[in-house]
Formats: structure tokens, C-alpha cells, sequence
């Protein structure tokens, strides 16, 4: 009895350690899930500690078993857990690092397809364990009966011998019997209530697959309760709560282990009925309760709830390869489509695909101006339209930010070129509304056909990519087909230019040009000028700069010219020490607006000794400024604060121009040549820029007219009443050096008189 009592007593210790096994092994799994739906980098750190937490837990745990008594088998299921995990935990903590180095995609994809498999694995060889304690417990019990049917039929014979003996006898078997019914009800008891506190629902059905022990949370899963399943065919309970063909599964699986057909523990999974959408997921361990008097006793049954993590686990998978704002494929899933179509095309040569890259043109117009609400409620509406203009055999993705790609299947030139132009004008069509604000983006689209010597996917992405910019280059709005010659070569040339404007960065190789900024209504009041800036090639040839500026900012190398620029500049105010009225303007380009540093950098150069922030005044593009408006509107403020001026350039060429003057507080606003040149000859543009002027007026800003070449222009822009006038009727551009010589000149002359 005392051994029945010891290994009862190492059963129920062991199927708690299987269950702390258990418990810390599923929680990593969901506390990598946690982490993947968390964007606080803070929260997912914690996250990240909790799962050492849990790998300690899990090891406290399984060193505690490994110092108990075991048999054979459990050792060799012990072995198996260790080699599984010793395979699951690197992929997790790999699952982890990439979560936390921000990876997400690469963390889910990992986790999805090792990380749960491989921990799922190692709860099959926990699962079996489990299943083996019960086995144990229940085959003591069997022993423990079998014990005293044996012991009692021996009493009996000797009794027939021996009435005295048999007399004493049968008061002590009486006694004896009565000792082990009060033992086997206690470790009958203490079964039922380790049965009890298992985190996990476990049914213990007879060889019939009748119910002879249910636990609350068993139960609860099969939505009875436990003195109501007793007795009961688990397939009858299942079937009053609605199931669906896992369901049945389970009763058969359960029947086959009972039929001795199984050949070992079985797993599976079931729905239902329950609350929310898709009801509740069961996952369910079937063993076998081992054979007495010839046949199987029964079955063990060991029920989880997974419904969360199954919802989870789809939800990653969802995510995996769909974009979560517009519904369409993401970057990896296209990716794959494409090399599937590129298969199919290598394996039928007749097959005709064509590959589509969308980038929306002034997308970041709709981000900065409204918020990103209203950037993510565009692309919404972009994704849907596009989604709508192709054929249903058509894949639509979105790559990422603005652009978009579409695989055109089984279609010849002529059609894709159709169905790529119906998507550009849908776009362009799409008016979208946001607050007082509406907005009309056009798209550039790239387009190359999927041909079986076409590479590899990215080959086909980066020739479609440069097809697209190519489109935008030539003006934005447009469709452009892949040339391999011309395009690959456009790039080329542009990749030279990023050579050269470094080795000019780095030599030395940039000098500076003004021209004057002439008052048109009445006397000059101080020197107005503006600095250009001007790139030597190694032989000294001047390169103007709209043939170097476009590579400069498409490279990331705009902000360092004009970095340089404003140095020099600010560096020959200090030295010369102008008149106070003297008004320099620099431009400044989009890159600059919106490098964090810049600010600083201008601030630091002002703050130098002789420094008068009243010469300074900064010209931004209008399209510049929208583009980067809270940027632009935080410069600019903190400069106005200092005394420098401010100048909107290349005014009338943006967006809905009138709107952002009162945004953006500017002293002065360049109108665009585009608008003065011809002023004296076309009447839309003399409106406008009186319109201009008019506005300009009333905001108290100063109008400047540039590009007048001509004395019919001149007359004309003052007739309308600009204030200012810039062009090469008054002077050429020349080097800034001769800017210094006369007014030194002028100084000396008026010193004189
Ligand atoms: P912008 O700021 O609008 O400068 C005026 C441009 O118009 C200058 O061209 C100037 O030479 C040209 N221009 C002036 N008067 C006339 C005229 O009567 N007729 C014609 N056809 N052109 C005239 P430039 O120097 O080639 O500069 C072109 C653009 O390059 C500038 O336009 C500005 O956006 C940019 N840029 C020039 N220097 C710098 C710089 O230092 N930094 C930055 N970020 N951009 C610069
Ligand atoms: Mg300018
Ligand atoms: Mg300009």
C-alpha cells in the first residue's frame, strides 16, 4: 500500500511538472505573438525578458523531473522533448531578435512557419507525457483492484480448509479489505482532484467510450457539466454543441484508439459552437488506457482550449502576406506571384505577362498637408480603385508607402498598355476630399513584360522600377514601357553625375553667381541679390546647376551643396561686412527643409561673431515648401525670428498656391518665369499674375518677377505694380566675387565725395 501511495504520490508531482513544462512553453509562443502586436519598443522589450523568464521556468521545471524516478519510456519521450526544444528555443530567441531589431515581416514569416510548428512538436512529446502519467495512475488503480480480487479469492479457499483459521482469517481479510476500499477511495479522491486543478480538460472515457471522469474544464469545453457527462458517449455531447467536421474527427480518432487501430497517442483539432465568429477551437490528445483482461480499459482524452491562439496564428498568417491597410497583397506574397508567373512563363514560352510599378506623384503633398490619417484613407481608396480597373485574374499589390504593382496575366502588349492607362486615369479621376482640402494625384507607371530570359523576380521589380522613373522623369503622369538599352542607360548617366558632384564636393569644385534683384516702383533701398550656385567639371567648364541639382536630390546629395552654399555665403557677408540693407537670398532645396540638421547648421553659422541674420533671406520652392510644411513652417519661423527674410521660389508652379501664403509667413514671392516671360503676349497669364500680385498685396508680401529678358516684359510686369524684377534684361548672373568689387568700388567713390 505504502508503494501504491509513493508512486501515486510521484505521479501526481510529475503531472504537475508536465503541466509547468507545458505552461511556460505555450507562453513563449504567445508572448512572441504579444511582442509581433506591439509597437512600443519599451513593451516589446519587457516582452522579450518574459520569455528568458518563462525558458527559466521551463528548466527549473524539467530539472526537477529529470530527478525523479523514471522508467524506460518516459525517459526516452524526456530525451525527444529535449532534442525538440533544443531545435524550437534558437528559433524563437531568432523570432525575438528579429521583432525586436524591427524586423516584423521576416519575425512573422519565421514564426509562422518554424517557430509554432517546432514548439507544436514539442508539446506533442509533453502531450504524451501527460497522457502516460494518466496511463500510470489508472493502471495502479486496475493493480491496486486486481490486488485485492486475488488476495480475497486466496481467503477463500484457505477458509474452506481451515473453518477456525478461515474464521480469524476473514476478520482479518474483512479488516484488510475495508483498509484498502478506505485507500483506494483516497487515491481515487486525490486523482479527481489532480484531475481538478489541471490547466488542460482531461476525459477519461471506459472501453466503450462512455465517460467515467471528467474534469471541470472538459467539460466546460463540451458545454456540460461534469456530473451531467458521466456516463455519456463524448460524441453525443459534442454533437448538441455543433460541430463541423473536425468534430467528427474526434470521434473517430477516438474510436479507432479505442479499436487498438491507432498506433500510438492521436492528435487533432476540433470547432465548436461558441462565442464570437468560428465558434471555439479545440485541440484534442487521444491515448489509449493500456490493455486488462485482454483488451483496452479506455482512452484518455486531454482537451485545450486554442481559440486564441488559432485566431492569433491566422491573424500572422493574414499578415504574412497581405498588406493590413489596403486588403491587397504585400511586397513578399507579390514576390512569390512573380516567380511563379516567371515559372510558368519559362515552362510555356507563349505565356504572356506583363508587370506594372505604380508611384503615386505628390503623395507626400496629401501626408504632409493633412496628416497621415488622410495619406492612409488615400491610399485606401487608390488600392480599391485599382483593384477595380483590372481583370479578375490580375494580382494587385502594394509594395510599400505610394507604390503600388500590378501582374498582368496572360495578356499581349497592346492590353497591358490599355489596362495600365485605365489605371493612371482612374487615379488621376480620384478626387479625394479631406477637411476644407481636395486633392488630384496623378501616377507614374513602369511597365515590363515577364519573359522567360527576364531573371529573377527583383530583376523584373528593379527594371519595372526603373521604367516608372523613367515616366516620372519625362514628366510624371505617364506610363512608360521598359527599354533595356535606353533606360539601364539613363540610370548609368544619372549614377555619373552622383561620381562627379562628390568629387566636386570634395575637390572643391563649386563657386557662387548673383544676380541682382531690381526694385521696379521706385528707388532702390539697399542692394537686393540673389546667389546661384555653379559646379566645375576637372577642366574647369561650368556646369549649370539644373544639369547637376535633379541627380542631387533624387541622391541624397542636395542638402550637402547646400550646406556648402550657405557656409560660403554667410562666411563672405561676415567677411565684407555689407551696408545693412543688403538682402541676400539663397535657395535652399526640399532635402534641406526636411533634414533635421540643417536648422542648425544655418543657426550655428549665424551665431558667429560680425554676423548680421538681417542679410540673410531663404528661398524655398513652393512645391518644396508644401511638400515639407510643418518642416518648412518651423524654419522658417525660427529664422524670421532672428530678422532673416523669406522668399517663396518658382511661385504658380505648386499645387493650390494661394491657400499655403497664408500658411507660410514669407516676405517676398517669386513668380515663376513660366509666367512672366511671355506676360506682354498671353492674357491668362497677365490674370494670374495680378491675381498674385493682388493677394500678395493684401497678405503685405512683396512680388517679385523672374526671367525678365526683354523691355516688353519689363514694362508689362510694371504696369501690373510687382515690386521687384530679376532677369538677364537687368543683368546676366556673374560670379559673386565681382558683386564684392563694386560694391567696394561704390563705397570708396561715395567715401570720396
Ligand atoms: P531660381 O532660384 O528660380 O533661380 C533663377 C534662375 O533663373 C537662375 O538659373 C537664373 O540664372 C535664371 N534666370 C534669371 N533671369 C533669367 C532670364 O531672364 N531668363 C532666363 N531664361 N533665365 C533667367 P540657374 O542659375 O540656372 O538656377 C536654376 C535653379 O537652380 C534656380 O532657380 C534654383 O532653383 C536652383 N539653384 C541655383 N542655385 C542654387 C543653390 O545654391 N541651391 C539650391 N538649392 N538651388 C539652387
Ligand atoms: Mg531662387
Ligand atoms: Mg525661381
Amino acid at each position: 500500500m505504502e508503494r501504491l501511495e509513493s508512486a501515486a504520490h510521484v505521479q501526481e508531482r510529475k503531472t504537475a511538472l508536465i503541466h509547468r513544462m507545458r505552461k511556460a512553453a505555450r507562453e513563449r509562443t504567445v508572448t512572441l505573438q504579444k511582442m509581433l502586436l506591439l509597437s512600443d519598443p519599451f513593451d516589446r522589450d519587457a516582452e522579450g525578458m518574459r520569455l528568458n523568464d518563462l525558458a527559466g521556468d521551463f528548466v527549473a521545471a524539467r530539472e526537477e523531473y529529470l530527478g525523479m524516478p523514471m522508467d524506460r519510456s518516459e525517459e526516452a519521450l524526456l530525451a525527444r522533448q529535449g532534442r525538440l526544444s533544443g531545435i524550437a528555443v534558437p528559433i524563437q530567441r531568432q523570432v525575438a531578435d528579429l521583432i525586436l531589431s524591427g524586423q516584423d515581416a521576416a519575425a512573422r514569416q519565421l514564426l509562422v512557419e518554424q517557430a509554432i510548428p517546432a514548439q507544436d512538436r514539442v508539446f506533442a512529446v509533453l502531450n504524451r507525457m501527460a497522457a502516460l502519467q494518466h496511463e500510470r495512475t489508472a493502471q495502479a488503480l486496475a493493480e491496486a483492484r486486481e490486488d485485492y480480487r486475488l488476495a480475497r479469492n486466496r481467503l477463500l479457499q484457505l477458509g474452506a480448509l481451515v473453518a477456525v483459521i478461515c474464521i480469524l482469517i476473514a476478520v482479518y481479510v474483512t479488516r484488510r479489505g475495508g483498509y484498502i476500499e478506505a485507500r483506494l477511495a483516497a487515491e481515487r479522491r486525490r486523482a479527481r482532484q489532480t484531475l481538478d486543478c489541471i490547466g488542460e480538460g482531461v476525459v477519461a472515457t471506459t472501453w466503450d467510450g462512455r465517460i467515467e471522469q471528467i474534469n471541470p474544464i472538459a467539460a466546460s469545453l463540451l458545454g456540460c457539466s461534469t456530473e451531467s457527462a458521466l456516463g455519456r458517449q463524448i460524441g453525443a455531447l459534442l454533437k448538441r454543441r455543433g460541430m463541423d467536421a473536425g468534430g467528427e474527427n474526434l470521434v473517430r480518432d477516438l474510436n479507432q484508439v479505442l479499436a487498438g487501430v491507432a498506433p500510438g497517442p492521436v492528435r487533432g483539432s476540433t470547432r465548436v459552437a461558441g462565442p464570437g465568429r468560428g465558434g471555439r477551437v479545440i485541440e484534442y490528445n487521444i491515448a489509449a488506457i493500456g490493455p486488462a483482461q485482454g483488451r483496452l480499459a479506455g482512452a484518455i482524452l486531454v482537451l485545450r482550449d486554442v481559440t486564441e491562439q488559432t485566431r492569433m496564428a491566422e491573424k500572422l498568417a493574414w499578415q504574412a502576406r497581405y498588406d493590413a491597410l489596403t486588403g491587397l497583397y504585400n511586397r513578399v506574397e507579390f514576390d512569390n506571384r512573380l516567380e511563379a508567373a516567371l515559372a510558368e512563363v519559362r515552362r510555356y514560352p507563349q505565356t504572356r505577362a506583363w508587370l506594372c510599378y505604380i508611384d503615386l506623384d505628390q503623395f507626400k503633398v496629401v501626408n504632409d498637408t493633412s496628416g497621415h490619417a488622410a495619406g492612409d484613407e488615400y491610399l485606401k481608396q487608390v488600392g480599391n480603385l485599382l483593384r477595380a480597373q483590372v481583370r479578375e485574374t490580375d494580382l494587385v499589390a502594394r509594395l510599400g508607402g505610394d507604390e503600388f504593382a500590378i501582374l498582368l496575366s496572360h495578356c499581349d502588349a497592346r492590353e497591358a498598355r490599355n489596362l495600365a492607362e485605365r489605371a493612371r486615369d482612374a487615379i488621376l479621376g480620384l478626387r479625394f476630399a479631406w477637411g476644407s482640402r481636395s486633392y488630384s494625384c496623378g501616377a507614374s507607371i513602369g511597365m515590363v513584360p515577364v519573359r522567360a530570359d527576364a531573371g529573377s523576380a527583383q530583376d523584373l521589380l528593379s527594371a519595372a522600377d526603373t521604367a516608372c522613373y523613367v515616366a516620372k522623369d519625362a514628366g510624371r503622369n505617364r506610363v512608360h514601357v521598359y527599354r533595356d538599352d535606353e533606360d539601364a542607360g539613363d540610370r548609368h548617366r544619372e549614377m555619373q553625375w552622383v561620381h562627379r558632384i562628390h568629387s566636386a564636393l570634395e575637390e572643391d569644385r563649386f563657386t557662387l553667381a548673383f544676380q541682382p534683384i531690381v526694385p521696379l516702383q521706385g528707388e532702390a533701398d539697399g542692394q537686393h541679390l540673389e546667389v546661384l550656385v555653379r559646379m566645375h567639371d576637372r577642366s574647369g567648364r561650368q556646369i549649370p546647376p539644373m544639369a547637376f541639382i535633379p541627380a542631387a536630390e533624387r541622391y541624397h546629395l542636395m542638402s550637402r551643396v547646400d550646406r556648402w552654399v550657405v557656409g560660403a555665403v554667410l562666411e563672405s557677408l561676415r567677411r565684407r561686412n555689407p551696408a545693412p540693407k543688403t538682402l541676400v537670398a539663397v535657395n535652399i532645396s526640399a532635402q534641406s527643409l526636411s533634414d533635421e540638421g540643417f536648422l542648425d547648421y544655418i543657426l550655428s553659422c549665424l551665431s558667429q561673431p560680425g554676423m548680421d541674420p538681417r542679410w540673410l533671406c531663404l528661398e524655398v520652392t513652393e512645391t518644396a515648401a508644401i511638400a515639407n510644411l510643418s518642416r518648412a513652417r518651423t524654419l522658417m519661423g525660427r529664422l524670421r525670428e532672428l530678422g532673416c527674410s523669406l522668399a517663396l521660389d518658382d511661385f504658380g508652379t505648386g499645387l493650390s498656391s494661394f491657400g499655403y501664403l497664408r500658411d507660410l509667413a514669407v516676405d517676398y514671392v517669386k513668380i515663376d518665369g513660366a509666367f512672366v516671360r511671355d506676360l506682354h503676349a498671353n492674357p491668362l497669364h497677365l490674370e494670374l499674375v495680378r491675381a498674385i500680385h493682388r493677394i500678395g498685396r493684401v497678405a503685405g508680401i512683396r512680388t517679385v518677377a523672374e526671367c525678365i529678358d526683354n523691355a516688353e516684359t519689363m514694362a508689362a510686369v510694371r504696369d501690373v505694380g510687382i515690386d521687384y524684377g530679376q532677369g538677364f534684361w537687368f543683368a546676366r548672373p556673374r560670379p559673386l566675387e565681382e558683386f564684392w568689387r563694386d560694391a567696394e568700388r561704390a563705397s570708396a567713390r561715395s567715401d570720396h565725395l
